[in-house]
């Protein structure tokens, strides 16, 4: 039987992690996951305090330049600015305006990829899933759970055969923000980490 020595000392440091976007609705988590690619959660939470003002409706007849500028803080401006149009018509097309339980359909919606499906399905359906990101990517490397050359497949392939799969929701949200706030990407906080003096090879200290 594994040993595991990483879950617990999370569990110390990030319990009972809540998801760090706001939302109210099925499709406004999905846009907020679509929106938080190569930003932070709080600047996702600024434009959407004033996005999800407007339905879905609202969005799928919007014009391209207002939306763009409500979301300009997050960046890709432009490119997020389709996905949100291209994903308030589809959904309102095809599925009364909800986000359906269909991998196949919500992984192929503009700017949805295996990722974002996976991070919505975890908060939305309780679908067990680990969603590999930048953050995951980073922080289960520095702690070798997998190897540097490891793609984002592999990372999550072995991310989950380590974790038990009833852990694996709480295991992303909890290594996200693991990285986000002490495991950083430049300058990381080693002298605060439980992990510096153990399960870390890559401690700055
Ligand atoms: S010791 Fe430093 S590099 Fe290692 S996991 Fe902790 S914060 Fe990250």
């Amino acid at each position: 039987m594994k040993t595991d020595t990483i879950k617990p000392i999370l569990d110390k440091l990030i319990p009972h992690p809540k998801c760090p976007l706001n939302y109210e609705k099925d499709y406004e988590l999905l846009l907020a996951v679509m929106l938080s690619a190569q930003t932070t959660d709080e600047r996702v939470n600024q434009v959407t305090d004033v996005l999800f003002e407007y339905t879905l409706e609202d969005l799928a007849t919007m014009d391209l330049e207002k939306i763009e500028d409500i979301i300009k803080p997050v960046g890709m401006g432009k490119r997020k600015a389709q996905y949100v149009k291209s994903i308030a018509i589809s959904l309102l097309k095809d599925r009364d305006g909800h986000v359906p339980h269909d991998r196949a359909y919500v992984e192929n919606l503009s700017g949805v990829g295996h990722k974002t499906c996976n991070v919505v399905f975890s908060e939305l359906f309780k679908e067990p899933s680990l969603a590999v990101d930048t953050h995951v990517t980073r922080v289960s490397k520095r702690l070798g759970l997998v190897s540097e050359t490891d793609n984002v497949e592999e990372i999550e392939k072995k991310l989950c055969a380590y974790f038990d799969k009833d852990d694996w929701r709480e295991v992303h949200v909890q290594l996200v923000l693991f990285g986000r706030h002490l495991c950083k990407a430049i300058k990381p906080l080693c002298e605060d980490c439980p992990f510096k003096n153990s399960e870390c090879k890559k401690s700055r200290i």
